[in-house]
């Protein structure tokens, strides 16, 4: 800064302040030298008597590299409103800033100014284009532009991986994956860290494997980045020992790393282990816990039940973190409670806590209730918040009934039923996700997409038969159609897990443990059936659900089954 002030007091002393070149290149030299100052820039462009392009765009640009897209845009604006033209230059960092502040309808009309100015055949504009697109997912309009792209850069390719991800069509992006490495376009740092993300959503573990292949292979930096993306992969596949593994020979590690392995311990039930990095963290380094980190704590203690651990916390969250609780830290104590049967001081923390409660929360209260009898009129007074929250949500309808039914209230059990029908099941489909062979299928219930659909049913019914010779008995308390009881049997028999469970039996290496992902929650039967093909089969069963992992093995599960 000191230099700035030295060589401006120069160009003030020798009348050269208000000449274009010279004054610009000093604004240039504020707005991009790390030491710069925007303020400084800003104070020094009025007194230039004809500001160039060149002077417009150094202001724009150093306003979103640090970190300032708003002032961008609002000198954008300027620029337009003294009728100063913009040039090809000027669009990627407005386009960026735009991307930075999620503004669809503004960025629509930046498109629109870039094309009746003839700039769309701009590389670098096309990119920054299909990056805004991809960021406030709009994926058509994205992929619209991409395919204009005559030269696709690495830059292009990322921001159009990065939106399927995002997007969550994990697979658009492998496969756009597949056609960067046909067309010779190495994939770098950024297009692995999105990849790894899509195969975390998806539980896809070999392909996850392949990237990090690929990582060691071009010598792509472990930085903070890449490497808490494999962990992160790693750990929502279910390969907790190889998430530790990278932790281990990591240098570079941030918050996100340290909070990434915590989270995958705490989901795979090693609550303590995932306690014993938070406190390595608090002792070992300076990086400081954040809001994400406490609730990830937080579960820990409430999937192994340490209601202790929990409280302390929870306590020290504020007093030492100064982090004021989220609706979710809430969430995750009420959650704890619950689990701990301590409904009474679930529901007193839920009532003295100064926000709305969220559906996690509600529903933490009712499944509490759902296990501990005598507590209907609690039950009722969460379920109607929840039922306004989440009409749709056929867990809340399940529960609320079962709770009826254990308190004999027919009555109830079937206008909660009734009610159910009304809103004409639009719940979301349950749908499973199963890695083979390097490609990731998809089951939903009852389906006959796959080529193998015959097989595939065929070998359902061979399960049943012989976990039926085990003892295995269909439960169908939870099938909340209005059918009879052997199309209940039916529909339970194809939910999507159990078909996914099929085609890895039949496609997949007898050593291979099968891992599948679900987006929603497991159901009691496809649980207990599970645990049977995991004894009958001799094979491991790793099941993700939307919210933990079910290791099956030897005919039990590693949730205990409670989840
Ligand atoms: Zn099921
Ligand atoms: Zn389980």
């Amino acid at each position: 800064m000191r230099d700035l002030q030295q060589l401006h007091a120069h160009l003030l002393k020798t009348g050269q302040a208000q000449s274009t070149y010279p004054a610009s290149k000093l604004i240039q030299f504020c707005a991009l030298s790390p030491s710069g100052s925007m303020a400084y820039a800003q104070r020094l462009l009025p007194a230039i008597e004809s500001p160039d392009t060149f002077t417009f765009n150094t202001m724009i640009r150093g306003y979103t590299k640090t970190g300032a897209p708003k002032q961008a845009l609002l000198f954008f604006v300027y620029m337009i409103e003294i009728a100063h033209p913009p040039n090809t230059h000027t669009f990627p960092f407005v386009l960026k800033a735009c991307a930075h502040v999620e503004e669809l309808k503004l960025g629509q009309s930046l498109h629109a100014h870039v094309v009746k100015l003839g700039f769309l055949a701009d590389m670098h504009i096309q990119t920054a284009l299909v990056s805004l697109y991809s960021v406030c997912s709009d994926l058509e309009a994205a992929q619209r532009v991409f395919d204009r792209i005559t030269h696709r850069t690495v830059a292009s390719w990322n921001s159009m991986i990065s939106g399927y991800v995002k997007g969550n069509l994990p697979k658009r992006a492998f496969e756009a994956c597949d056609e960067m490495l046909q067309v010779a376009a190495e994939p770098d740092e950024v297009t692995v860290a999105s990849l790894l993300c899509a195969c975390a959503d998806t539980g896809a573990l070999g392909l996850g494997r392949w990237l990090h292949d690929y990582i060691a292979k071009k010598g792509i930096k472990l930085d903070a980045i890449v490497g808490t993306a494999l962990i992160d992969m790693y750990a929502k596949c279910g390969s907790i020992e190889r998430a530790e593994e990278v932790f281990g020979i990591m240098h570079e590690k941030n918050v996100l790393t340290w909070t990434a392995m915590m989270w995958g311990l705490a989901m795979c039930d090693r609550g303590e282990s995932s306690l014993g990095f938070f406190y390595q963290m608090l002792e070992t380094t300076d990086i400081k816990p954040d809001a994400v980190t406490f609730v990830t704590v937080l579960s820990a203690c409430s999937h192994t039940g340490l209601v202790d651990e929990g409280r302390r916390l929870f306590a020290c969250m504020t007093r030492d973190f100064g982090i004021e609780p989220r609706v979710e830290h809430f969430g995750c104590m009420v959650d704890l409670f619950s689990r701990a049967g301590l409904v009474d001081e679930a529901l007193k923390l839920m009532e003295s806590m100064p926000l709305e409660p969220d559906a996690a929360l509600l529903g933490s209260i009712l499944s509490a209730c759902s296990r501990s009898p005598g507590h209907v009129e609690l039950a009722e007074s969460v379920a109607s918040p929840l039922l306004a929250l989440e009409p749709d949500n056929e867990a809340t309808y399940v529960l609320l009934s079962n709770i009826y039914a254990s308190e004999n209230r027919w009555d109830d059990v079937v206008r909660v039923r009734k009610r159910m029908k009304a809103r004409g099941m639009t719940k979301t489909p349950g749908s499973s996700l199963i890695e083979v062979g390097g490609q990731v299928y998809e089951f939903i219930a009852g389906d006959k997409r796959h080529p193998l659909s015959n097989d595939i049913h065929k070998m359902v019914e061979e399960i049943e038969r012989k976990v039926k010779e085990m003892g295995y008995v269909m439960d169908i308390s939870e099938v909340f159609l209005d059918l009879d009881g052997d199309m209940k049997k039916e529909v339970l028999l194809h939910h999507s897990e159990k078909l996914a469970v099929a085609f890895g039996l039949i496609s997949m290496n007898s050593s291979e443990p099968i891992r599948i992902s679900k987006n929603l929650r497991i159901c009691g039967d496809c649980h207990s059936m599970l645990k049977m093909v995991s004894m009958v089969y001799s094979r491991e069963l790793i099941v993700r659900d939307r919210s933990r992992f079910h290791r099956f093995r030897e005919g039990s599960c590693s949730c205990g089954d409670f989840w």
